[in-house]
């Protein structure tokens, strides 16, 4: 039989609970946005994390559309973009990050960023008319925009000033295999070259300019270069900002204050360092860890990380963190092949589990990783 309490009271807490939001629409899940709704093939309301009925059934005010302006830790309130306050007991800071922009080209039509819904929605419809797309940034969020952009058949040049793509996150070996990937359908892979500037014709974006000198022609331009902690409202509120808001293991800011998902930096303890994930199942697994803390059955966090990236027909998972001059191992199927299951090893010891279109060995090769390893700290 379900519980007969609404979600949040499941670890017993019947208070009152307000949900503030900038953004107007239902809360949603945001890995759809450069995958199925950028392809056009969900629509938006398909990737909202829960229906009208479940959202009243949680017994949360949830004021949406209204952005926090400044923290008032001492009197324990937030000031609200509409010049009202709001009071409370505990306060979670779970205000994610926001798109780092390029000095140049952001007035140009045509040049877009990936972050929220509205985001998405605009670059599919420049998508449904745009011939060359140049994709600035080759982390997990610009390669899965150029893997869809290749899909609707576009022309995509994927650029990055690393020397491979996702190479923070993958190393160099899987690197070059998803660079590999992404040539194999077509997208030409410009790496070890960075963006000069943007070329524009009529206000409209035309070109990138690399700084080897090359143009790459381009009617839209995607711009994906990482992102940056939000917390400009937290300025001036006692709280330590870093590389996002700052906090011990148990994720506490402050009394009475704590921080959650992309935007928390946190100690953990196994590591023994101050960490920053930014991928999905953090979110969640964090959001869980400081609602017990909040209600005093808390304990120190220490996830083993995990992230996941479709990109064309390929599930890439990998739990733990592959770091610089890891080998990889095979544990099933051969690498560069259509499937496979491999362990990256440092110094003999199996530091990341990963799966490429295989589910079921990543999760058998997960037992070969120990205590949870140091993260790669941005998915882009
Ligand atoms: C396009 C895209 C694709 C992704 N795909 C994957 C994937 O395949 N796998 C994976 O593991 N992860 C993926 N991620 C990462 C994952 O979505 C994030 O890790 C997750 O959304 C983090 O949740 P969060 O609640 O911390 O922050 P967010 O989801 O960013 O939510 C923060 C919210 O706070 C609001 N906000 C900010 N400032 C204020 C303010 N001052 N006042 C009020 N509201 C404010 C923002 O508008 C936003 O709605 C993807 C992210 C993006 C953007």
């Amino acid at each position: 039989m379900g519980s007969p309490w609404p979600r949040h009271c499941a670890r017993g807490y019947s208070g009152r609970i307000r949900l503030i939001g900038e953004e107007s629409y239902a809360p949603y899940d945001r890995p759809p946005l450069s995958k199925e709704i950028l392809a056009g093939t969900w629509r938006p309301a398909r990737a909202f994390l829960r229906d009208r009925e479940q959202l009243d059934k949680l017994d949360t005010d949830f004021v949406l559309g209204r952005r926090a302006v400044r923290l008032d830790a001492g009197q324990q309130n937030v000031e609200l973009d509409d010049g009202s306050a709001v009071s409370y007991s505990a306060l979670v800071v779970a205000t994610g990050l926001i798109s780092r922009r390029l000095p140049f080209g952001h007035d140009l039509t045509g040049v877009h960023s990936l972050r929220t819904m509205d985001d998405a929605l605009a670059l599919h419809a420049g998508l449904q008319t745009a011939r060359r797309v140049a994709v600035i940034g080759a982390g997990v969020l610009g390669c899965e925009i150029a893997a869809t952009a290749r899909t609707l058949g576009l022309q995509v040049t994927l650029i990055d000033a690393a020397p491979g793509v996702m190479v923070g996150q993958l190393g160099d070996e899987l690197s070059a295999i998803m660079a590999k990937l992404h040539e194999s359908h077509g997208v030409d892979v410009r790496i070890g070259v960075g963006v000069a500037a943007m070329a524009g014709v009529d206000g409209h974006v035309d070109g990138v300019d690399l700084i080897d000198g090359t143009r790459v022609a381009a009617d839209l331009v995607v711009v994906a270069t990482g992102s940056v902690p939000a917390t400009e409202w937290l300025a001036g509120s006692g709280l330590s900002l870093g590389d996002g808001v700052e906090c011990d293991s148990h994720c506490r800011a402050a009394p009475g204050i704590h921080a959650v998902g992309d935007v928390a930096r946190w100690h953990h303890e196994v590591l023994g360092e101050s960490i920053r994930l930014e991928n999905r199942s953090n979110a969640t697994q964090q959001a869980n860890a400081v609602a017990a803390d909040i209600l005093g059955t808390g304990a120190a966090y220490t996830p083993i990380p995990y992230f996941w990236t479709d990109q064309y027909d390929v599930k890439l998972q990998i739990h733990g963190i592959i770091p610089p001059g890891a080998q990889l191992r095979t544990i099933d199927g051969e690498l560069g092949t259509r499937r496979f299951t491999a362990l990256a090893v440092l110094d003999g010891v199996p530091t990341a589990a990963i799966g490429w279109n295989h589910p079921r060995g990543v999760l058998a090769a997960r037992r070969h990783l120990g205590a949870p390893q140091r993260p790669s700290p941005t998915r882009t």
